[in-house]
């Protein structure tokens, strides 16, 4: 055969097989891989690569739904199936399927298992290649709302195990933004909030909450501000399409806020006056 897939115990083509929606993968890329090539319809290194797919999946607490012997046995008999003696044999789990939502509570109860063999060749090498350089930017471009969500779905788990709602995070002292939410604070009567670069995502709720606030007279700052102005801030507050304006109380376990109550109740109410008219301006 040209190729051969296997996903969840079905096995067909590669063209043929079908994924279900809820794949954690498509929402998240929620899941590692590992890829192998072939020579004479064998893997290169398999137990190497198999080793590092099994210590991956349990860097971010997936259980792989088989046993490694019976999976290297899986993938020596496509790779001996497929037709061309060349070939690239893929192994992929995922955290499962279920629906949308980042925590590890919305998989399925079993992890997904993905494997391929199609036919690909080594890189020749009795030729020289040619190359660029790029600064390598990976892991800052928190301002694309990319579907590339691991991070983001660990740092969503973390704040569950804790008993938590979200999960703040911060580069060094830098409060940057949430797990799936922007955060900002109020201190001295003005509302304060990371500036948007590459570091966060621009969220249209922040952009709402800043037009609002400074309708309404209150100072809007958009710069960095620390882990420490955070804790002593006299409001802190997220944001998100979910979250129109919701206050923290509590910190790693410590209380913060509490110290400009009428000043969030108004941005609060602002946000809910705003959501209902626009819902009656659409007819709702
Ligand atoms: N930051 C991150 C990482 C998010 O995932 C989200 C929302 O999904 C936000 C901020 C808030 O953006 P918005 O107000 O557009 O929902």
């Amino acid at each position: 055969m040209e190729n051969i897939a296997y996903y969840n115990g079905k096995i067909s083509s590669i063209e043929e097989m079908t994924i279900p929606m809820n794949e954690r993968s498509s929402y998240f890329g929620d899941g590692v891989y590992d890829a192998m090539f072939t020579v004479r319809h064998i893997p290169l290194q398999l137990d190497d690569h198999l080793r590092r797919f099994y210590r991956s999946a349990q860097k971010i607490d997936i259980e792989i739904p088989m046993a490694f012997d019976e999976l290297r046995a899986l993938v020596l008999d496509f790779c001996r199936r497929v037709d061309s003696p060349d070939a690239m044999a893929y192994v992929q789990a995922t955290r499962g399927v279920g629906m949308r939502g980042h925590a590890y509570c919305y998989a399925g109860e079993r992890a997904s298992l993905w494997v391929w063999v199609k036919p690909d060749v080594l890189d020749p090498m009795d030729r020289t290649y040619r190359c660029i350089t790029h600064e390598d930017t990976r892991y800052f471009h928190c301002d694309i709302k990319t579907i590339n969500l691991l991070p983001n779905v660990i740092y969503t788990q973390r704040a569950q195990e804790a008993g938590c709602d979200e999960t703040i995070l911060h580069r060094g002292e830098r409060v940057t933004e949430c797990a799936h939410s922007n955060v900002h604070i109020l201190r001295g009567g003005a509302m304060q909030t990371a500036p948007c670069d590459n570091l966060i995502l621009p969220g249209i709720t922040r952009a709402h909450r800043i037009a609002q606030c400074r309708q309404m007279g209150i100072p809007v700052i958009e710069e960095p501000f620390t882990v420490a102005q955070m804790m002593e801030a006299d409001e802190v507050f997220f944001t998100s399409a979910s979250a129109l304006c919701c206050r923290v109380g509590e910190i790693d376990g410590k209380k913060v806020g509490g110290r400009a109550p009428e000043l969030i109740g108004r941005i609060q109410r602002a946000a809910w006056e705003e959501a209902l008219e626009e819902v009656r301006q659409l007819g709702g």
